[in-house]
């Protein structure tokens, strides 16, 4: 464990709260210094040219491990980075970033050491988050005989995690916004990778879709 982590574990909710909000000065008014006028040019708008679309999980934070800055990436997480046709959250973030802020590149990102693929592997039920994860045990179900026949728990959660990046890749794709745009020549590429825990490592999968006959 961390010390980060052994504190945070170590405080009361009230203590860690403080923290939170004293570090925010610090960074912010280290910012102020380094860069005078940096917050009042950030409130003037974004224009991201990156979509980014994740897991919740607190060990993979975008803008940590690609060292972007506040503007350069819009982000979309939930459990499992999970994108499906007929969820309005997934409909709304794709059409908001493509039709109004104009990105160019959509980055799907699963990772390695996944909850939510673990419990879609498992077979067991987790309560609410069953339906949730109904559309990972379905790629799952599809791809059964070629996840199985891996050896270890690792390389088997790794297979799906692959495929169902590659699933919410097919699904974005499908998606009215994206259609459009590659209907008028915009540019607009969707591209998947798998965040590896253990290395710190992103991993281009290669399964890049810019077209529509792709
Ligand atoms: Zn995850």
């Amino acid at each position: 464990m961390s010390n980060t982590a052994k504190d945070s574990a170590s405080t009361t909710g009230s203590q860690l709260l403080d923290k939170l909000l004293a570090n925010n000065r610090v960074w912010s008014e280290g910012l102020s210094q380094v860069k005078p006028g940096y917050f009042e040019q950030l409130s003037k708008g974004q224009s991201p040219e990156i979509l980014w679309i994740g897991c919740s999980d607190s060990r993979v934070c975008v803008e940590t491990l690609t060292k972007a800055d506040p503007g350069q990436v819009f982000v979309h997480r939930n459990i499992a980075n999970r994108m499906i046709i007929d969820d309005n959250a997934s409909h709304s973030v794709v059409e908001f970033a493509v039709r109004f802020l104009g990105v160019k590149h959509i980055v799907v990102a699963g990772h390695t050491h996944c909850g939510g693929v673990k419990g879609a592997l498992s077979g067991e039920s987790l309560g609410l988050l069953d339906e949730w994860l109904r559309p990972i045990k379905q790629v799952y179900e599809d791809n059964k005989a070629e996840i199985d026949a891996l050896s270890t728990a690792y390389q088997r959660e790794n297979k799906l995690s692959e495929l169902n990046v590659i699933n919410s890749i097919n699904n974005i794709a499908k998606m009215p916004s994206i259609q459009d745009a590659w209907a008028k020549g915009k540019p607009l590429a969707i591209h998947g990778m798998i965040f590896q825990i253990e290395t710190g490592l992103l991993k281009d999968l290669n399964v890049t879709v810019s077209k529509p006959q792709q």
